[in-house]
């Protein structure tokens, strides 16, 4: 975590006011910027940032959310376990359904409100789920040492086998000697 710890604003900031938008009815359109700092998303996550720029279509059902985020995440690489603040960014596509369904999680009840932090949150945790790297390259750890080979090289054996095949490389070994 940053030294800025405590210093966030709310997921408050993502409860988009969309009464307008469903009053304009079905085919009306509005275009919305972010550019938002550290964020406390939800109890669990905390992003760094949040830009982009999402399109709210009224449609027939509801409003239709669409666009490009990035964020920043605080997490440790998952090759080398190295603390790293990660960009990612994700398109958007998902329906909140107006009136409410009870069929998805997205819905914009009678007071207008579109909270995209549910949203925002499962797609990082999605993204996050796959591993986060500190660099595409990454040489992660030395299986034998545990040495960072990003930072050194070790004197352990590049021959790295696996040690359930040891047997059956000796086996090998022997047949051709
Ligand atoms: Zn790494
Ligand atoms: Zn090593």
């Amino acid at each position: 975590m940053k030294s800025t710890s405590g210093n966030y604003v709310t997921n408050r900031v993502l409860k988009l006011n969309v009464g307008f938008l469903l009053a304009d009815g079905p085919g009306n359109s509005h275009e919305m910027a972010f550019n938002l700092p550290a964020i406390r998303l939800s109890d669990d996550l905390i992003l760094g940032y949040i830009k982009g720029v999402l399109r709210l279509s009224r449609t027939k059902e509801g409003i239709l959310v669409q666009g490009q985020l990035a964020v920043e995440l605080d997490d440790e690489c998952c090759r080398c376990l190295e603390a790293v603040s990660a960009e990612i960014t994700f398109d958007l596509e998902e329906l909140f359904m107006h009136p409410p369904s009870f069929e998805t999680e997205f819905s914009i009840h009678d007071d207008g409100i579109l909270d995209l932090a549910p949203l925002i949150r499962s797609e990082t945790l999605i993204i996050q789920s796959r591993g986060i790297y500190c660099r595409p390259d990454c040489k992660g750890l030395c299986a034998e040492c545990g040495e960072n080979l990003n930072h050194t090289t070790c004197s352990c054996e590049a021959d790295d086998i696996d040690p359930r095949m040891a047997p059956l490389k000796q086996l090998l070994d022997s047949m051709n000697s």
